[in-house]
């Protein structure tokens, strides 16, 4: 995971944090991703010492929110938008019934009903 400019840490540091890093994230539910990236780099105004600010970031790194989870699994499509459109298998985006999100496999739909 490289983080932007002036975040990266250097070799000491990241040698440092990377296990830190991995064990927050485990106990956060937070992917090594760009969410992450965002979510510990945000804010960098007034920041001046960038390694002491990241690693009492990961610190303090706050459980995931599940919306924010990539990588979460989506429901399976059902059948009518499977012959519809097969990659809507992966691509939930491209399950609609009559032009609207599919009530019966759309996450959203699914996610309004539960
Ligand atoms: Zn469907």
């Amino acid at each position: 995971m490289d983080l932007p400019a002036p975040w990266g840490a250097g070799r000491a540091s990241a040698t440092r944090l990377a296990p830190e890093l991995l064990a927050a994230a485990a106990a956060t539910g937070w992917n090594l991703d760009k969410h992450l990236v965002a979510k510990l780099t945000e804010n960098p105004d007034g920041v001046r010492n960038y390694p002491a600010v990241l690693a009492k970031r990961i610190a303090d790194l706050p459980k995931r929110k599940p919306q924010q989870a990539a990588g979460a699994p989506i429901p399976p499509a059902c059948d009518s938008c499977l012959a519809f459109h097969p990659a809507s298998a992966q691509n939930p985006n491209l399950r609609r019934r009559d032009g609207q999100p599919c009530p019966d496999c759309h996450p959203d739909q699914i996610k309004e009903s539960a």
